[in-house]
């Protein structure tokens, strides 16, 4: 009865001429960052909607809807503070957030642990509640193909 869990994921294709931007932190390497309304930080996106998913609060869409102005190029962990703010005004806390990324190129894990930083700081949470893990889709599918960035999480909220 008191803690709750949600899932969430989100997708972005690649595109030219944008920074990559994943769990707040760019990636400097990567030759294209990914299109989208917002930084498309789908990392940060698929962790919001888990969040919102077990507080009960519908998702991403219904709050930031990507035919608003507001939202356009917006900074993802601005998005995903706010999000916090409604998690807490529900009663409450993040226990947990577990997520993964599926990136073909580049390699991910020399930025985890500022990721985690970055993600815990807007969640107000010690790092080591925030894990990000990274795959490829070893060749196989759109990802495989470098097309483009898909990312899982799962979000523990316990009632306080
Ligand atoms: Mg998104």
């Amino acid at each position: 009865m008191s803690d709750r869990t949600g899932i969430g994921y989100d997708s972005h294709v690649f595109a030219d001429g944008r920074p990559l931007i994943l769990g707040g932190v760019e990636v400097p390497e990567a030759e294209r960052g990914l299109d989208g309304y917002s930084d498309a930080d789908a990392l940060t996106h698929a962790i919001m909607d888990a969040l919102l998913g077990a507080a009960g609060l519908g998702d991403i869409g219904v709050h930031f809807p990507d035919d608003d102005e507001r939202f356009r190029d917006a900074n993802s962990i601005e998005l995903l503070d706010e999000v916090r703010g409604m998690v807490l005004d529900r009663g409450f806390g993040i226990a947990a957030v577990d997520s993964t990324v599926l990136c073909e190129a580049p390699r991910l894990g020399p930025h985890r642990d500022r990721m985690r930083e970055t993600l815990a700081n807007a969640l107000g949470v010690e790092a080591a509640r925030v894990n990000v893990k990274f795959g490829t889709n070893e060749g196989m599918g759109w990802v495989g193909r470098g097309e483009g960035v898909a990312a899982m999480a799962v979000a523990t909220l316990e009632r306080r």
